[in-house]
């Protein structure tokens, strides 16, 4: 609150809050040099992050995307008059598989649009490979990923573009918010047209949308930044316990299929069937702890869609997942409880 409080101070000073303003430079330029990454535009929320790489790579027609994801994945393709295309996702990452995505393929597909699920990260290789062949673009949803890396580098660096999400449910967070990445300063420099109506002054160069993000927000950020390691060391301890806890065979945990860093971002458990989830969420909530179905529904299930594709692996994963609580500074004696609740509903 302190920490708060001084940036505050300072914007009522400037009055300056919004437009680009000191604290937004600030919050971009810690950003960038933080993920090592090149281009980096800090936006409003990271559903308006994916709709503005979707318009900057001119994407039309079909784009193959996951069914296992927040809906805004989805929903942000349906926006920009695009039609998603569901492949499968892969039974350890519960990202897209990769081999899935090559059959869905038509003269009218586009791009490939991922997620980075709970931080774990997508075939990046063979994804790209992909794309060159059938030259498609690639835009990462990297809403769960921040500060994940993989092969040294930081998980944005893949793709053409990617996006992350700081909502204040996110591991780092700027109350709302988020962050258009990408290594192509052309992309950048259109995706910053578009954040802010297309303008730059009295010059008007392109349509766009108002993207950008205030004063008070970036404050947020930047004193949510520096305790970034702090708080994914907090959440791997009460992850480690989780693990060590709910040794049941019963249960399945999702994981990392190449070699990266976690961040610990979520804490998903997967069951034997629907019943048994339904039956320990209720266990849970009667304890007045809070769990969530996350992913579900699977996406490709959404009534308005108007074409579909079955998808069997997401659909039966989507009724068997559920995020624990995790967050920094967990008490350990929380998480005794929780693994309590779930093992006595095995016996
Ligand atoms: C949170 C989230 C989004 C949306 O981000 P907002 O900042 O809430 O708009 C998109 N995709 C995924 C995978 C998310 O988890």
């Amino acid at each position: 609150m302190e920490e708060y409080q001084k940036y505050l101070s300072g914007i009522w000073d400037r009055a300056w809050l919004t437009n680009h303003g000191p604290l937004v430079q600030e919050l971009e330029q810690q950003l960038k040099e933080y993920l090592g990454v090149q281009h980096l535009l800090y936006v409003s929320n990271g559903t308006v992050a994916i709709q503005i790489a979707i318009k900057a790579l001119e994407l039309k027609g079909e784009v193959i995307t996951t069914p296992f994801s927040y809906v805004a994945t989805t929903t942000s393709l349906i926006w920009e008059n695009c039609i998603p295309v569901f492949a499968d996702i892969d039974e350890r990452t519960f990202c897209i598989n990769s081999s899935d995505i090559e059959r869905h393929i038509t003269p009218n597909t586009t791009a490939i649009l991922a997620t980075h699920v709970y931080g774990y990260a997508c075939d990046v290789e063979e994804i790209e490979r992909i794309a060159i062949k059938h030259n498609l673009k690639v835009i990462y949803d990297g809403a769960h990923a921040f500060d994940v890396r993989v092969k040294g580098q930081s998980i944005f660096s893949f793709g053409d573009v990617s996006t992350v999400s700081f909502h204040s449910t996110k591991l780092f967070h700027t109350i709302e918010g988020g962050a258009i990445i990408t290594k192509d300063k052309q992309t950048a420099e259109k995706m910053s047209l578009y954040r802010s109506f297309g303008h730059i002054g009295d010059s008007y160069y392109s349509m766009g949308i108002n993207g950008k993000n205030s004063e008070f927000h970036a404050a947020m950020g930047l004193c949510n930044l520096p305790y970034v390691e702090q708080i994914i060391q907090s959440r791997k301890q009460s992850a480690e316990l989780y693990r060590k806890l709910l040794n049941n065979r019963l249960i399945y945990f999702p994981g990392p299929a190449v070699a990266q860093s976690l961040n610990y971002a979520y804490f998903p458990v997967v069951f034997q069937n629907e019943a048994v989830l339904l039956k320990i969420k209720a266990a849970l909530s009667e304890n007045e702890i809070n769990t969530r179905r996350y992913f579900y529904p699977s996406l490709n299930t959404l009534s308005y869609l108007h074409s579909k594709n079955d998808c069997p692996v997401s659909e039966n994963i989507a009724t068997r997942v559920l995020c624990l609580p995790l967050y920094y500074e967990m008490d350990s004696s929380d998480i005794e409880k929780i693994c309590k609740i779930v093992n006595s509903c095995f016996q």
